[in-house]
């Protein structure tokens, strides 16, 4: 073994435990992988993205909700295609947005406060609407934190942008504008384009509602309960109010708008619905504070979602051997649901009880169908039971998953881990290095990539991505 002690500090058990401590199945990443796929690894490289890091909730049930309420628009708006990706924020603000054709963000926040799924889909469809209609997505992101100054400012860049990309007539009357006119006359052009941007969206967002049979309801009711909340409490101001401005007049002409659909009494299956409970009920769960969960879902409610928050607030903030008893519960209510088995998995990994823990995560593997994230977590439970075999496992899963979610960074941790249990020290240093790339950390990546080469053969596949990092080619992550 060659200085072992180097590969320590990156792949010990203990650091990565205590990261998954800090944001367990509800696991925060930098959202740096994200915006830097979204621009393109050569606009912004992982470093840049993370000096502007948001937290990220990666959750395999939420994700596969999102996918499944997002998905049907998507076709609908003929963007089906494209891959676009439904990214969570830990961000209790109510917001959605889009940036870059690739991406719809939702904050936790816009996800507690919507009742219903309808609600959620309605967003979405909106969101939708900027996506298929080429808005400008970099102004909108402003929009929704800038100061007036440098909406001004950003508005003389804007002129360009449209007159590039031909985007809405208007554009050449915004490029003269920014020349020619007072600031005042600026802001007022830049907001009339913007309500054009939101007025068309909300036609999109109808259509397309209309087009998969669904009610434009939830998306008028939680407008209307965001307008209205906005101008009682001036001191907070939601993201969304600011990117999306709901005077009066749009929310009267949405309302017309959905109301003539064929669909507008159409409501949410049932078992959507359901889903949308537990959803709620495991963000509660994980994201509040125990005495806030107990109050959301107090004893005396029996239902799966009192009870899945109740689990896994126990599990988070008291004991591990209540809160098992708790999940064993809703397994036995509900024994096909993957997830119920993957929190017991998690609870007792982050317990300290990895090898009890891998019986439950292969069980969640097999009923997600093999889920990514669920694999990385029976990776890092089988090689918390630190032997040489079951790090081969490890090995397996670790890749599998990393062919669907290549920059999970904490996978190409564990995967260095794995390695380093098998001995086998050349694949270590590449998979450590290519963790420290993902996170942006480019001197470690270089360095622990140039000591992998010396130990790899020339010109094999991992040579060439060890000297890929090397070189810091920036899309040599795979
Ligand atoms: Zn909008």
């Amino acid at each position: 073994m060659t200085e072992p002690g180097k590969i320590e500090p990156r792949s010990a058990p203990r650091t990565s435990i205590s990261g998954w401590r800090t944001a367990p199945a509800a696991r925060v990443l930098a959202v740096a992988m994200a915006l830097a796929t979204a621009a393109g690894p050569a606009a912004v490289t992982p470093a840049q993205a993370q000096g502007r890091a948001m937290p990220i909730i990666r959750d395999t049930e939420i994700e596969q909700l999102l996918r499944d309420y997002a998905q049907p628009i998507l076709k609908a708006a003929g963007l089906a295609k494209q891959n676009v990706k439904v990214v969570v924020l830990n961000d209790r603000a109510f917001n959605a947005f889009v940036m870059d054709g690739r991406h719809i963000f939702i904050n936790t926040g816009a996800l507690f406060d919507a009742k219903t799924p309808n609600e959620v889909i309605g967003v979405f469809a909106h969101e939708t609407g900027h996506l298929a209609g080429g808005h400008l997505l970099k102004l909108r992101e402003q929009l929704a934190t800038a100061q007036t100054a440098s909406i001004v400012a950003l508005l003389l860049g804007v002129g360009a942008a449209v007159a590039g990309a031909r985007a809405g007539s208007g554009g050449g009357d915004i490029g003269a504008a920014a020349i020619m006119a007072p600031q005042q006359a600026i802001q007022r052009t830049l907001l009339a384009y913007v309500r054009t941007q939101e007025d068309s969206a909300d036609h999109a967002g109808a259509k397309f509602l209309n087009a998969t049979g669904q009610s434009g309801r939830g998306m008028l009711e939680l407008f209307k309960r965001l307008s209205s909340e906005s101008m009682f409490n001036s001191r907070f101001i939601d993201p969304y109010m600011q990117s999306h401005p709901m005077p009066a007049e749009r929310v009267a002409a949405l309302d017309t708008l959905v109301r003539a659909s064929p669909h507008f009494n159409a409501k949410d299956p049932d078992a959507l619905q359901a889903r949308h409970d537990m959803m709620r009920a495991k963000l509660s769960g994980f994201l509040e504070r125990p005495d806030t969960v107990a109050r959301r879902y107090p004893l005396g409610d029996h239902s799966m979602p009192a009870r899945y928050a109740r689990a896994i607030s126990a599990y988070r903030h008291s004991d591990l051997r209540q809160a098992v008893a708790q999940i064993d519960a809703l397994i036995a209510a509900q024994p096909a649901n993957p997830y119920f088995y993957e929190l017991k998995g998690q609870a007792l990994l982050e317990g300290g009880r990895a090898a009890e823990a891998v019986a439950p995560l292969r069980q969640a593997v097999q009923l997600s169908r093999n889920a990514p994230l669920i694999q990385i977590m029976l990776g890092q439970a089988l090689i918390g039971t630190n032997n040489k075999q079951t790090a081969e496992e490890a090995v397996a899963l670790l890749r599998s998953a990393l062919l669907r979610e290549p920059e999970a960074p904490e996978a190409y941790s564990q995967l260095a881990m794995a390695y380093g249990r098998k001995g086998d020290l050349a694949q270590a240093d590449l998979a450590s290095a290519q963790a420290a790339f993902n996170r942006g950390d480019m001197v470690t990546a270089r360095q622990l990539a140039s000591r992998a080469k010396t130990r790899l053969p020339i010109g094999t596949p991992a040579w060439v991505q060890a000297d890929d990092i090397v070189n810091l080619k920036p899309n040599a992550k795979n």
